[in-house]
């Protein structure tokens, strides 16, 4: 049984959850502790405690245990890798990356902490001299989504352990084992006891609990738009510090001067890579009448050379959708996008076991075309191997249907042409936007985060995340 970690000390809770193999649900992963809701005020009173010493400690402190972190995870990236790819369904070279990814935050923001500066400035008033600096916000409650199990855990703890902040991590329930392996390093990386704290739980209970708890100065939040308004509610009430990053519905416009090859790979990436389970994946491409028909047939070609296997097996494209329910999710759009009367072009049907019989959740990727603005396919989040393609006109058609959603995370254009090229980047209506790129794939250095219904409040990651991770004070002093 893998244990919480609470004040310093691994502890066991009132209950456990099973991690289960999407890839092959008779594999148990293993055990995990589930906290209540009494263990999650016990963990945020240890972070209190905790908060104060390590907002006074120095840079190098805190660097120390940044670098260490991320060396440790990097060392340990195939293992990592493994177990992450085992329990979420990744395939084991994009798990690989995600662990890397996880270092190199660490790494990064082990810089941060030297970099942290303040501003000295002149009063307009005689004698005076005002200083603005940056001090941490307090406890910090971080809640994750099952997604991307150490990377977002990752861009949530390393700015906040940087910037000077105590941590309590409630990670999702499906993906315990790499939020566990991530703790145990942070465990043993010279952070004071209660400055980290690993509450694994129920969301509705031990994330309601970080909430509704007073002693939690701000919640960062990583989710669907659903759970995302009830923190903004809670945050609100009790005028706690928030940051949310939401569901995405994310345009890839594809126009007739494409470089075909580069249309088709940025699509293909995007729509169904990492089983299509990523907050940037597009979705919805948006394709110019004189490129339709040639892109439509080259990426259902491609489409039926892509391998759906257990995600850890050498030579698999795409592993399995993460659980039952989300496999469900993804059938009944597919039903929903027919019904509608979308062209399903390929796929879209439930493989109950691999080549070799595991059971396991796989599904084989799912095309529509002719598909219409209005579609249900085209408007809500799937979150899974689905795309569907629409047919416009011109540029002009294109960029209205791609800003045309409630949602603003990543947009991406297809394009040689570097007038639509610029007047795309400036005109998208996202935080992100790629030009013959995959909407999905991004630095670890720069900010990540988006508009309209898909984000709220400061940037995440880069030296950005110190908006959410510090609060400014400004001083007077006369002389
Ligand atoms: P989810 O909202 O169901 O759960 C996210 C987290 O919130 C989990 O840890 C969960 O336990 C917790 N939670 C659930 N109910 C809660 C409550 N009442 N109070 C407090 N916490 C609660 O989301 P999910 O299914 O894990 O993740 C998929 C969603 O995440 C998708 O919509 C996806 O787009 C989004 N996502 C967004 C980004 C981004 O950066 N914009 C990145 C990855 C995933």
């Amino acid at each position: 049984m893998k244990q919480n970690l609470i004040g310093g000390e691994w502890v066991d809770g009132p209950r456990a959850t099973r991690n289960i193999n999407p890839s092959d649900t008779r594999d148990l992963i293993g055990e995990y502790a589930l906290a209540d809701a009494a263990q999650t005020k016990t963990a945020i009173a240890a972070a209190e405690t905790a908060a104060a010493g390590w907002g006074l400690s120095t840079p190098q402190q805190r660097f120390d245990a940044l670098d260490a972190i991320g060396s440790e995870i990097l060392a340990r990236k195939a293992e990592l890798g493994d177990l992450l790819a085992r329990e979420e369904g990744k395939r084991l070279p994009e798990a690989i990356g995600e662990v890397t990814r996880a270092g190199n935050i660490f790494k990064f923001f082990a810089g941060e902490a030297l970099r942290q500066a303040g501003e000295v400035l002149g009063s307009v008033r005689p004698g005076v001299g005002v200083e603005v600096t940056r001090e941490p916000v307090g406890v910090v409650g971080l809640i994750t989504p099952w997604n991307f199990p150490i990377a977002i855990p990752a861009w949530k703890i390393a700015p906040a352990l940087a910037h000077g902040n105590a941590v309590v991590f409630k990670p999702a329930e499906l993906v315990p084992g790499s939020a566990w392996a991530l703790a145990e390093i942070i465990s043993r990386s010279g952070i004071p006891a209660g400055v980290f704290n690993l509450v694994m739980g129920r969301g509705t209970e031990v994330g309601a609990t970080m909430l509704e708890d007073k002693r939690v100065n701000a919640i960062s939040f990583t989710g669907s738009v659903g759970t995302g308004q009830r923190v903004a509610a809670a945050c609100v009430s009790r005028f706690a510090k928030f940051q949310l990053e939401m569901g995405g519905k994310n345009p890839f416009v594809v126009l007739d001067d494409a470089d075909l090859a580069v249309a088709v790979n940025c699509a293909v990436d995007s729509g169904f890579f990492s089983t299509g389970q990523r907050c940037t994946a597009s979705s919805r491409v948006i394709v110019t009448e004189g490129i339709h028909d040639k892109f439509v047939a080259a990426v259902a070609e491609r489409i039926k050379t892509l391998k759906v296997d257990d995600a850890r097996k050498a030579g698999t494209d795409i592993g399995p959708v993460v659980d039952d329910r989300q496999l469900a999710q993804n059938l009944e759009y597919v039903k929903i996008g027919q019904d509608e009367g979308a062209r399903l072009v390929t796929g879209g049907q439930a493989i109950p076991t691999n080549v070799d019989g595991q059971p396991g959740y796989f599904m084989a990727p799912a095309l529509f075309a002719d598909t219409a603005p209005t579609m249900r396919i085209n408007t809500e989040e799937i979150f899974g191997p689905v795309v569907s393609v629409q047919k416009v006109k011109n540029y002009d058609e294109a960029l209205h249907l791609a800003n045309d959603t409630p949602f603003g995370l990543a947009s991406g254009i297809a394009t040689t042409s570097l007038k639509h090229a610029t007047h795309f980047k400036r005109h998208a209506q996202a935080g992100m936007v790629m030009v013959n790129l995959p909407t999905a794939g991004v630095d670890y250095h720069v900010p990540f985060g988006g508009r309209k219904g898909s984000s709220y409040g400061p940037r995440e990651q880069g030296k950005y995340a110190a908006e959410f991770f510090t609060t400014v004070k400004t001083a007077y002093t006369s002389a």
